[in-house]
């Protein structure tokens, strides 16, 4: 039998194709590096590549240069092929926003640990860092490896091809406009996620990993009051609601939670794990890797037992929780389309709602569920003052057009949500299929291989 990690990676269609980019849970930065690190071990010990079975990587992102770094470093010739002239070009540049190492596998024991588990010599090492520090800091790590041949300002536009038993890759150069032919033994397609949605009509908001105000004292506003909606139910949403209602000194991710989170009961943290499990097994019997068959009904399921067992414990942590507020506390409206979040780590899903219950309690927050925002316009008459730069819209009037929509519904009337001047949207990945497709099954990442 073939090894079942290789296995739920490789590409359908394809032998020796690995994927790291398609639809997968857990996916933090994290989840990722270990992902492709365990592919190249076990691809190692199969004997599928080696010092004469050279791999090729596409994408040098988190998971590309971890796979890469740990190959090469084993002997194996190995070609990593990026469209962008530097690596790590999704966080590369962002200066306002945390990466914490293991905090999202909270409610699970190992949420506090910032090492590798089992995992030896872990090719980029990681702690607690700002995004762009951390990066310069893993951007030297591939400067000098041997066996580690760098073809930035390339791209592969198609899956390589079986090649006589092997695979042939043709990588592009988009300066020179050359063609390289490679020969491998195997590839791993680390081209990530895809690109952020955070546009609605002609207003564009910021990226999750782009530079931006929200980390500022007063959100870069001095002077003037902010409005703030934040849009949208997963992750990026729920961690934009936290950098938005606490103090930024105090609360840089979740982690700075921990001790406040320490005097949840026993039963209820058992509870969560257990609820949390459920919708993990639900998920992954949902079907092909687009079908969503079970997500409605196990994130709704999900959302209504974190409700109460947030709603129960928010009286024991309120005051110490008000007093990590910003001060002022912005006006905030809270909206995301049907009835729940989506699919997000706990500790987001769970100190989201405990916000929530705790601002709404005080009167300090509005939240507005089954409310997709489909239209961002700005109240000023004529020319659209954004011209699609966030710096440009930050701190200026748009009215906010939502919808009543739901997982299984589509769209009804439109409606005024509200006026803002700070409006940040998290509507997920953009949903027109990359420049190359593949697909691997739905799975999950085990927190620790042994
Ligand atoms: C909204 C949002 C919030 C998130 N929040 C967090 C968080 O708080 N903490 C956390 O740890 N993680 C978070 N994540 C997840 C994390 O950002 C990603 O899982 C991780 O960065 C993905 O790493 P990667 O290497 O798989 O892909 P990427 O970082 O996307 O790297 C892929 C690389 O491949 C290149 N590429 C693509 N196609 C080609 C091609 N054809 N040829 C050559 N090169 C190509 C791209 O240019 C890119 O450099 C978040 C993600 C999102 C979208």
């Amino acid at each position: 039998m073939s090894d079942p990690l290789l296995f739920l990676h490789r590409v359908q269609e394809a032998r020796e194709i690995y994927d790291t980019g398609s639809v997968q849970s857990p996916a933090s930065v994290r989840d990722q590096i270990l992902r492709a690190c365990w592919i190249v071990d076990r691809a190692r010990q199969a004997g599928r590549i080696g010092p004469d079975k050279p791999l090729l990587v596409v994408g040098a992102g988190a998971a590309g240069v971890s796979a890469a770094l740990r190959a090469s470093g084993a002997g194996v010739p190995t070609h990593l092929v990026e469209i962008e002239s530097e690596a790590f070009s999704r966080q590369l540049s962002c200066s306002t926003r945390w990466i914490d190492p293991s905090v999202y596998e909270w409610p699970l024991t190992n949420h506090t640990s910032d090492h590798w588990g089992q995992m030896p010599q872990m090719p980029l090492p990681y702690s607690l860092g700002l995004s762009n520090e951390l990066i310069r800091d893993w951007q030297s790590r591939i400067a000098s490896a041997a066996n580690l041949y760098k073809h930035f300002g390339c791209a592969v536009s198609a899956p390589p091809q079986p090649y006589g038993g092997r695979l042939r890759a043709e990588v592009r150069n988009n300066r020179t406009g050359n063609n390289l032919s490679l020969v491998i033994d195997a590839a791993l397609w680390a081209g990530g996620p895809g690109e952020e949605n955070t546009v609605c009509g002609q207003y564009r908001g910021f990226r999750f990993w782009e530079t931006d105000p929200y980390a500022h004292p007063h959100l870069l506003l001095s002077g003037v009051s902010s409005r703030v909606l934040i849009s949208g139910g997963g992750d990026g949403a729920l961690q934009d609601l936290l950098r938005i209602a606490f103090d930024p000194a105090r609360v840089r991710t979740p982690r700075d939670l921990l001790p406040l989170l320490s005097s949840i009961p026993s039963s209820t943290f058992l509870e969560l794990q257990s609820a949390e499990d459920h919708a993990q097994r639900a998920l992954i019997w949902n079907g092909g890797p687009n079908e969503r068959k079970h997500d409605h009904p196990v994130f709704a399921r999900l959302h209504d037992v974190h409700s109460r067992l947030a709603r129960a414990f928010a009286p024991t942590v309120e005051r110490e929780l008000s007093g990590l507020l910003r001060d002022p506390l912005p006006e905030i409206t809270f909206a995301h389309a049907c009835t729940h979040f989506s699919r997000c780590y706990p500790i987001n899903r769970f100190v989201g709602l405990l916000l929530l219950d705790i601002l709404l309690r005080q009167g300090r927050v509005r939240y507005q569920r089954n409310s997709g925002v489909v239209d961002v316009v700005p109240t000023a008459p004529g020319v659209h003052l954004c011209g699609m730069d966030p710096n440009g819209c930050h701190g200026i009037d748009h009215d906010v057009i939502s919808t009543t929509r739901g997982c299984a519904t589509g769209a009804a009337s439109r409606r005024l949500l509200g006026t803002y001047n700070v409006i940040i949207l998290r509507h997920g990945l953009e949903s027109k299929p990359r420049a190359v497709s593949l697909k691997i099954r739905r799975q999950l990442l085990p927190y620790e291989l042994l």
